[in-house]
């Protein structure tokens, strides 16, 4: 059966301390009696003590671990590592595979995107943005919620981090950033851990990097000239319009 989820999922949708953990298993061959059922996959991961794991092939986050995590409901780094498993078929991981989780940074690569790239990267923007939605659940549904905007500047760290630096693409950025503020100021996202407002930040201190690598990069700021912003996050960059 192959996994209705793929790495990118798992890697976005962890908690990176599990992930980080959950690839150590993975890397050093802790899940062992990989089974293959319709609906489960299942291993006996050895952490502590040798732990019976079956994760669902439909949801990487939906399974039973005996661990004590596991036992409480929490998705743990053994059911993450299994999750792993399936998708890799025990193929080592690249770098790339296992990072790209953290905040995004500027590539420091002067150049253009191609038309089909940016394309390509405009529907990427697109399909993270939706993980970015209003909170309008029960607190009990928080966490999956906070999950969901963790994946979403995940997902868009990743795209970021791997633009080259010219005009074209500061407007990209320019344009998520305004994107993101709407859905802060009016769109009913609750942010009140900060990751969304966080990673604005990263990106406005790339835009800063942006500018300093290639001055065009500035006329693409003007968009923001004059805009009131969710929390003036604008500022540093309306500072360097001449
Ligand atoms: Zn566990």
């Amino acid at each position: 059966m192959v996994p209705k989820y793929n790495l990118d999922k798992i890697k976005f949708a962890t908690d990176p301390q599990t992930f980080t953990k959950a690839v150590s298993l993975y890397e050093a061959g802790k899940v062992t009696q990989f089974k293959e059922d319709i609906n489960y996959y299942s291993a006996i991961v050895l952490g502590t003590k040798p732990y019976r794991v079956s994760v669902k092939v439909r949801h990487y986050d939906y399974g039973h671990c005996e661990c004590y995590l596991g036992q409480t409901g929490v998705l743990c780094k053994h059911l993450v590592a299994v999750a792993i498993y399936a998708v890799m078929g025990g193929q080592e991981l690249s770098h790339d595979d296992k990072t790209g989780i953290a905040e995004p940074k500027c590539s420091r690569k002067l150049g253009e995107l191609t038309k089909e790239d940016l394309d390509r990267v405009k529907k990427s923007i697109s399909s993270a943005m939706k993980y970015i939605k209003a909170y309008n659940g029960p607190s009990r549904t928080w966490f999956a919620y906070q999950d969901s905007l963790s994946e979403g500047c995940g997902r868009l760290a990743k795209i970021v981090s791997e633009l080259p630096v010219n005009e074209q693409t500061t407007k990209l950025l320019i344009e998520i950033l305004l994107r993101l503020d709407k859905k802060l100021c009016e769109g009913g996202v609750d942010d009140s851990d900060g990751t969304v407002g966080g990673f604005m930040e990263a990106t406005v201190s790339i835009l800063e990097e942006y500018a300093e690598l290639n001055p065009d990069c500035i006329k693409a700021f003007r968009k923001i000239k004059g805009r009131e912003t969710c929390f003036s996050w604008e500022e540093p960059l309306a500072k360097l319009i001449a």
